[in-house]
This record gives structure tokens, C-alpha cells and sequence, in this order.
């Protein structure tokens, strides 16, 4: 089968490999759609595994046709957070994609259990479904109360499905970006104000905001946010940084904040964002999108581009 493969630091390629054989307790899923996010590119940067074949945001077929998406996050079950159903936070946790491989390939071997019926979820938009999963835990962990006003910085991919969740729980959103075109973007999914750096989210709202995730990369934007929310406000660093960054942990202090953080999500967010596309709640299709075959993949992997529309992968299909 064709796959994309992590060959070296910044270097992918799109080779033929034998198929994957599911271990215990696993099955075959045949890949139709692949979403790119940061994580790939991070994977690219600085690959943990050399070879890994990359994709976590999977959806897809069963041998019977029935159409599949994947939770990645697979915990070894048996540890306190596994019991407890944060997989997201197992230590031996083995993530489909990121730990081993993933689904930009024809073929994506899964334990049973993290693959799941797709409900009436387009496959086009189902590879969507990770990360709002991801996005939906961190709304759960910040406790976000329908009608609360939440701020967003950053208007990226993950910006504006924070939003699209945030809006599907009843939450007044204001989202922060710098760029022009991406606050365009973030008012056409539904956010109620978008402002750049430079303005007040609490003038924008018509008070200021009590929750907060940041989905901008950078320690600035983290910054920023912790000193624009209501005191006792909850803040969520949703993006990792690169390199060692530093916060001030005097506003954390002085101004009675919560800083909270996750990555990945749980079984049961990714249920929940099934339900929540599936029952009509909440429209992915108002998201800037970026269908690519998987030739075209080395160049968005390995350029320094940061596009704003998400990319979606079409698989090719080399033999049946
Ligand atoms: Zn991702
Ligand atoms: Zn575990």
C-alpha cells in the first residue's frame, strides 16, 4: 500500500510499504479523508520515531463499507488516568498517528474500541471530529457555562472549531487574531466579535471574558490572554510552544486566575463531538477547508507555510 512516511527531520516521502497487521484486538480501517494540523508538522520538525507514518485526525471504511472514525489517543487502560477515562493523560499512552502508525496510508490498523461508527457524519468533514474532540475536552476542563462570554485567541483551524463548540454550547465568543483575513473567518463560524491584539475583548463583549483558551502558539499569546480575562478568570494553553517559554506567575497570583491545560482527548469527547455534528448542533462545513490529494502532502509538510484554511487529505487508492 501507498503511506507517508517520516524520513528525517523536516523530510516526508510517499512510499509502498507492506500492509499493516492488526495485533490483538485490532482491525483495519481503509482511510478515505486525513486532516494535517500542527501536531504533523511538529512530527515532521523533529520526528520522535524515524518512519512513522503520519495521521491521527483518520476517517474512514470497514471491510463491510460502513464508514469509520478514529480516536487516537489509545491509553494502555489500566493505569489511574486510563480507569479514571483520560487516556489523553496515560504515560505508556501509544496515540495512532503520533507514537505509531497512522493513517495517511491506505490502510490504518486500530484497537476496536477507538474506532467508531461515524453516526451520519460526512467522511469529507469526519476527520474534523479529533480535533473538536480535543477542543470539547478543554471546554469541559475550563467548566465553560452556556451563555458565559469565553474569549479565543488565535483564529487558525483550531480557533475556529473552539469557536464552533463554544457557539454549539451557548457561549458568547470574542476571538483574538492579528491577521484580518482569519477574524473574517472566525465571524463567518459564528464568533460574536473578533478583535485584534491591540483592542479590549471586554469593549467587544460589553464585558470582560471569565474563560479563555489559546490556541496561538507563542508565550505572548498566553501572556496576553491572562492579563485581557475578568479576575478568577480560567485560562486554557491549548497550543503547545516551541522551545522553554516562561509566564508570569505573579497575574496567575495577583489576579485569582485558573491556568489549566490538555492535549489530545478523551473516547468520550470524541463521542460527544460525533453527536454533536451528527445531531445538527454544530456545521463543520463553515470551515475554511483545504482538500488535497496525498502527492501534494510533502510540500504542505514540509513548507513553512502556515495556511488558514484546514487541510484535508484525500486518499489515493493504489489497488483494492
Ligand atoms: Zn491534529
Ligand atoms: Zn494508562
Amino acid at each position: 500500500m501507498k503511506a507517508l512516511r517520516v524520513s528525517a527531520p523536516g523530510r516526508v516521502e510517499i512510499l509502498t510499504v507492506p500492509d499493516p497487521i492488526p495485533g490483538p484486538g485490532e482491525i483495519l480501517v481503509r482511510v478515505d479523508r486525513v486532516g494535517i494540523c500542527a501536531t504533523d508538522r511538529k512530527l515532521v520538525a523533529r520526528p520522535r520515531r524515524p518512519g512513522l507514518v503520519l495521521g491521527h485526525e483518520i476517517a474512514g471504511t470497514l471491510g463491510d463499507g460502513s464508514p469509520v472514525g478514529v480516536h487516537p489517543d489509545v491509553g494502555c487502560g489500566d493505569c489511574l488516568h486510563c480507569r479514571a477515562g483520560f487516556e489523553n493523560r496515560c504515560p505508556d499512552r501509544c496515540s495512532i498517528g503520533v507514537d505509531r502508525d497512522g493513517g495517511l496510508a491506505e490502510l490504518v490498523a486500530v484497537p476496536a474500541g477507538h474506532v467508531l461508527p461515524l453516526g451520519g457524519v460526512e467522511v469529507s468533514l469526519a476527520p474534523l471530529l479529533e480535533p473538536l474532540a480535543c477542543c470539547l475536552h478543554a471546554i469541559d476542563l475550563l467548566g465553560v457555562a452556556p451563555s458565559e462570554q469565553v474569549l479565543v485567541v488565535g483564529a487558525g483551524p483550531m480557533g475556529l472549531l473552539a469557536t464552533l463548540a463554544l457557539k454549539a454550547l451557548g457561549a458568547r465568543v470574542v476571538v483574538s487574531q492579528r491577521s484580518p483575513q482569519r477574524r473574517q473567518h472566525a465571524l463567518a463560524v459564528g464568533a460574536d466579535a473578533a478583535i485584534g491584539p491591540d483592542e479590549d475583548p471586554r469593549a467587544a463583549l460589553g464585558q470582560a471574558p471569565t474563560a479563555a483558551i489559546v490556541t496561538a502558539p507563542t508565550a505572548e499569546a498566553l501572556a496576553w490572554a491572562l492579563r485581557r480575562v475578568e479576575v478568577g478568570g480560567r485560562v486554557h494553553a491549548f497550543a503547545g510552544l516551541p522551545g522553554d517559554r516562561s509566564i508570569d506567575a505573579n497575574v496567575v497570583h495577583y489576579r485569582h486566575l485558573s491556568l489549566i491545560g490538555s492535549t489530545g482527548s478523551r473516547l468520550r469527547d470524541y463521542v460527544r463531538a460525533r453527536d454533536l455534528v451528527a445531531g445538527g448542533h454544530l456545521d463543520l462545513r463553515r470551515l475554511p477547508l483545504r482538500p488535497v490529494a496525498l502527492h501534494e502532502v510533502p510540500a504542505v509538510l514540509e513548507g513553512t507555510e502556515r495556511e488558514s484554511a484546514k487541510v484535508i487529505v484525500a486518499m489515493e487508492r493504489s489497488s483494492e
